[in-house]
């Protein structure tokens, strides 16, 4: 039972322990995916805002009708002052073909030497048909990190020309893929964004936008920065966050704060927020834990919770079998006391008060069965001369191997052999219809011990003499009735002679 209740217990702790640690483990995740999410959203504030700043600049370049390399400047500084994540800011005409060697000789007047060249075909191939127009960069600011891209055809290089053709007809910003940007300490990747103009209203049909596309405000983004302008500090080291493009089922991680293939980043909580769209491009912020994101906010409670139950529990199951161990030996000594109680202790027979409890019980029974009961009373003829005789240890003698004569014939379960005092033996024999013939038994058996007893009046040895009586109980009756009738008979004996038996028969007659 105690094993049983401890390993309920121990269970019961085990489980808690556990609900504590997924509870832990939840509001973990939970505060991992605040964090994530505050993160994402001051990430795409700070490229709205930096959206915003290319969208005005361009709102200011269409109001002016000439555009030229000193306003141009005039025009960025500050913006660019401020904006750490801008690495440049460029205006780029539309020039029809017809119109290129015009277009250069102008351009010579800002940029002596100016050259109308092609970029680098780093990235794929173009279609083999070239639209009737070009893009170059006519200003760019800061010129002096971005002198080299004066003059470059932004047209010719297939990333650039799909996103300006889309900027083109929607009308709307459009961004380039991820573009490796060169001249960059940590070749960070970055974001090329076109913003066209039109002569007159642009709220028309693509066709009609296209005819009168006359330029774009390009601006390029360094993406880390972006990053870093948003969460400077935020970045917890024990967190891996990527951007990823999804544009048109991309999955092109253009900046991560580590290596996602390390071992430490836990990739089943990953967690992702989709941003708005950046300049028509689908944008997912993702991240995930690192082990000690977790461990570091692990609480003891479930430890403790373990620790101290078991302890507790084991302290419990020792001093319960402590206690019951203590209980048996307890009931042992009881058992042992009792039976101290109950025995005589020179004869090792029932004492008198084990004789009293005994013919109460069976007298009630025998009451309620309305069987009979009978009563055998023995005393010892001439014990006190014996004594005298022969002195009181060898009278104790003669009293031990008495009782073990009187134990020899009274065998039946039911029967009780007691001490009933000095010298005087009683028998209690439930149920029994020939009580005279064991009385008779027992002076027989005694006799024949044959222990010498010069000075006794009727034989050589020792004998008894017994009086016998049995009889039905009836409510009227006590047990004392029993008693008397028993000692009168014995009486009796004494009177008529000694060594002999006389019963008393049914009393009340039955
Ligand atoms: P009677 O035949 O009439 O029974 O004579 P009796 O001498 O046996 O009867 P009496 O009652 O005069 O004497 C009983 C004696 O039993 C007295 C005592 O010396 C002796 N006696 C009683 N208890 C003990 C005992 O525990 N040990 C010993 N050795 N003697 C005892
Ligand atoms: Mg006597
Ligand atoms: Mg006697």
């Amino acid at each position: 039972m105690v094993i049983l209740l401890a390993l309920i217990g121990l269970g019961f702790c085990a489980a808690l322990s556990r609900s504590l640690y997924l509870e832990e483990n939840k509001s973990i995740t939970a505060k991992f995916r605040a964090d994530v999410t505050l993160l994402a959203t001051a990430f795409e504030r700070e490229v709205q805002l930096n959206l915003e700043i290319l969208f005005a600049l361009k709102a200011s370049v269409g109001m002016m009708p000439e555009m030229n390399a000193k306003l141009f400047e005039k025009l960025t500084r500050q913006v660019l002052e401020r904006s750490p994540a801008i690495k440049a800011i460029a205006w780029s005409p539309v020039v029809s073909q017809e119109d290129r060697a015009g277009f250069e000789q102008r351009q010579q007047n800002w940029y002596p030497g100016f050259v109308l060249s092609e970029i680098p075909a780093t990235a794929g191939a173009l279609p083999a048909e070239a639209p009737p127009w070009l893009v170059p960069v006519q200003f760019i600011e800061p010129i002096a990190d971005n002198r080299a891209a004066i003059g470059f055809d932004l047209s010719s290089e297939s990333k650039r020309r799909t996103a300006l053709l889309a900027a083109r007809e929607t009308g709307e910003m459009v961004s380039t893929a991820a573009i490796e940007l060169l001249q960059e300490q940590d070749n960070q990747n970055g974001l090329l964004v076109f913003a066209p103009l039109y002569s007159g209203a642009s709220d028309t049909t693509p066709e009609d936008r296209a005819a009168r596309n006359y330029g774009f405000m390009n601006g390029v983004f360094r993406i880390g920065e972006l990053v870093k302008q948003s969460i400077p500090t935020a970045i917890d080291s024990n967190i891996l966050v990527q951007i990823v493009d999804r544009t048109d089922g991309a999955q092109d991680v253009i900046y991560s704060t580590g290596r996602s293939s390390d071992e430490r980043w836990l990739r089943s909580l990953i967690h992702e927020i989709p941003l708005a769209p950046v300049a028509g491009r689908n944008w997912v912020v993702q991240a995930m834990p690192g082990a000690t994101f977790v461990s570091a906010r692990r609480g003891y409670l479930p430890l403790l919770v373990i620790g101290f139950g078991f302890s507790f529990i084991v302290l419990l199951v020792f001093f319960a079998v402590r206690s019951l161990r203590q209980n048996a030996e307890l009931n042992q000594t009881k058992r042992e006391l009792e039976k101290i109680s109950l025995t005589d202790a020179l004869t090792g027979l029932a004492n008198r008060r084990h004789f009293d409890l005994y013919l109460e019980q069976e007298w009630s029974r025998a009451l309620r069965q309305s069987q009979p009961i009978s009563m055998v009373m023995l005393d010892i003829d001439y014990f006190k001369a014996f004594n005298d005789a022969y002195g009181h240890p060898l009278g104790d003698q003669c009293l031990k191997q008495v009782a073990q004569a009187l134990e020899q014939v009274v065998q039946r379960p039911t029967d009780l052999a007691a001490r009933y005092g000095g010298e005087e033996f009683a028998l209690v024999l439930p149920d029994t219809q020939n009580a005279a013939a064991v009385a008779e038994a027992c002076r027989v058996a005694i006799q024949a011990l044959g222990i010498v007893h010069e000075l006794s009046d009727v034989a050589p040895v020792i004998t008894v003499s017994a009086g016998v009586c049995s009889l039905i109980p009836t409510r009227k009756m006590s047990p004392a009735v029993l008693i008397q009738q028993a000692d009168d008979a014995l009486y009796e004996a004494k009177e008529t002679g000694r060594n002999k038996v006389l019963d008393k028969g049914y009393f009340g007659g039955v």
